[in-house]
């Protein structure tokens, strides 16, 4: 069983963020100009395009789409935490098409926003530092 980690909310953010730029840059950007080290995100507005990451477990690796279209952010949520002693934000998303159907996964470079109003709330507490995780091949908090 994870025994969890307390943590004190502390500053939370409001910002729109900038038209044509990667909403991941952009989100990572704020988090080491405001040293966010710990913090969750949720946002919400509209991409031009997107990609999306799908992890395959039997091979432990991402698989990258692409979809080229305008698309609704209907929930974007993740997390800072620290990987290789900076600020890292993991983020998922939901977007939807013009038909309401939706496509989500795991948020990658390459998602260029049109809107998008942002809320980043922060946390003090442990560092969560990301490492190496050999069952999962992924990068996942390290508590101490
Ligand atoms: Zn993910």
């Amino acid at each position: 069983m994870a025994i969890p980690e307390e943590i004190k909310r502390n500053k939370t953010y409001l910002t729109k963020l900038t038209h044509g730029s990667d909403l991941l840059e952009e989100l990572t950007g704020i988090c080491k100009e405001r040293n966010i080290r710990l913090g969750r995100i949720e946002a919400i507005g509209a991409v031009q395009k997107a990609g999306i990451g799908f992890y395959d477990q039997k091979k432990q690796e991402y698989q990258s789409i692409i979809i080229d279209e305008p698309l609704e952010i209907t929930s974007l949520t993740g997390n800072v935490s620290i990987k290789d002693g900076a600020p890292f934000v993991h983020v998922h998303a939901t977007l939807a098409g013009p038909n309401g159907r939706a496509y989500g996964g795991h948020l990658t470079q390459g998602t260029i926003i049109f809107a998008c109003e942002c809320m980043i709330e922060t946390f003090d507490g442990p560092a969560f530092e990301r490492a190496f995780d050999r069952e999962t091949g992924l990068s996942l908090w390290k508590i101490y």
